[in-house]
């Protein structure tokens, strides 16, 4: 997966911010909003899907299944699989569960959600395998901080890994002293989630700071919006934001619009500094 010439089956490219799903699928009463929020989020370009069998227990990837009908090949498809899945017959039967929730014969990309029991060896070979059977067309990690990618990359075949999905939003920013870098020059792009600190949530006075208030009031834009459009200005940087509402998915889109000044990247650097040292990697 490259985020710049996207070239995934033929026709498809990969937009620099996509859909998250964590959540849906957990409340009958939400679906319709739901789907139609994912639909309005395609017909607005954010073509990239990703969900996992873990959101509310495969109840997402039928939201999703629902969502894509009939416009399977706009979309470039993404899940995750359990990390006591990851590995041999578990790891074909949960991608088969997964596929036949989200109503397609093949994933454009699979990842391992965290790293667990099963060797990386072991999962590469299960990952391996789902390719050659077709059932995949790429597969990645998450939450996997650099000692792990660097063993990843040591394994025969492990180069091959297509992105690595990670917390990263303006005020975490741990992953820019060491992951991001070493991802960058592998070329390997990395998945931003919880880009909007769960809006806000994560972090509590970011959508109310003053700088990114000011920022957003002179793109007349919003926070969220100057979040993402921050992530952007970071290369080899993808952005999944979760968002149940058509508003909220328009505005997401707009914010590939929007490009912070120099000066404005200054600002957001002095309010939400990234660390200046070795951090755990970030985790929700
Ligand atoms: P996000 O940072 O994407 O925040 C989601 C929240 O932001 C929701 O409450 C949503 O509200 C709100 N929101 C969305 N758009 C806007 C907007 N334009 N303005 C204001 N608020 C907005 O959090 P997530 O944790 O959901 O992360 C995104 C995705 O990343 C997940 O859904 C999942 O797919 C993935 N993920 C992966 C993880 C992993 O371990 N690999 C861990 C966590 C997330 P509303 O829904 O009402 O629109």
């Amino acid at each position: 997966m490259s985020q710049r010439t996207h070239h995934t089956h033929e026709l498809i490219s990969v937009p620099r911010i996509g859909q998250g799903t964590w959540y849906m699928g957990e409340n009958a009463s939400h679906r319709t909003e739901e789907i139609t929020a994912l639909r309005a989020g395609i017909d607005y370009g954010l073509t990239l899907i990703d969900t996992a069998e873990m959101y509310a227990e495969g109840g997402a990837e039928e939201v999703v299944g629902d969502a894509i009908r009939g416009q399977r090949d706009k979309v470039y498809l993404v899940s995750k699989v359990y990390p006591w899945n990851a590995g041999g017959q578990r790891a074909k039967a949960a991608c088969e569960a997964s596929l036949r929730r989200l109503g397609t014969d093949t994933l454009d990309l699979y990842l391992l959600h965290w790293r667990g029991e099963f060797a990386l060896s072991e999962t590469l070979e299960a990952m391996e395998s789902l390719q050659r059977e077709g059932k995949i067309r790429q597969w990645g990690v998450s939450n996997l901080d650099l000692d792990d990618m660097r063993e990843l990359h040591s394994l025969s075949g492990g180069q091959a890994c297509a992105t690595n999905q990670v917390l990263y939003h303006l005020a975490s920013r741990g992953i820019e002293y060491d992951l991001l870098p070493w991802c960058q020059q592998q070329q390997m792009p990395v998945m931003a989630y919880s880009p909007l600190a769960q809006a806000g949530r994560l972090r509590n006075n970011v959508f109310t700071h003053p700088v990114i208030q000011q920022i957003a009031h002179a793109h007349a834009s919003t926070p969220a919006q100057i979040m993402l459009a921050w992530l952007l200005a970071q290369p080899g940087v993808l952005a999944i934001p979760k968002a149940s509402s058509v508003e909220h998915v328009k505005q997401n889109a707009q914010a590939l619009e929007i490009k912070l000044s120099e000066e404005e990247r200054v600002e957001l650097n002095r309010a939400f500094p990234a660390p200046g040292r070795k951090t755990p990697l970030d985790m929700v």
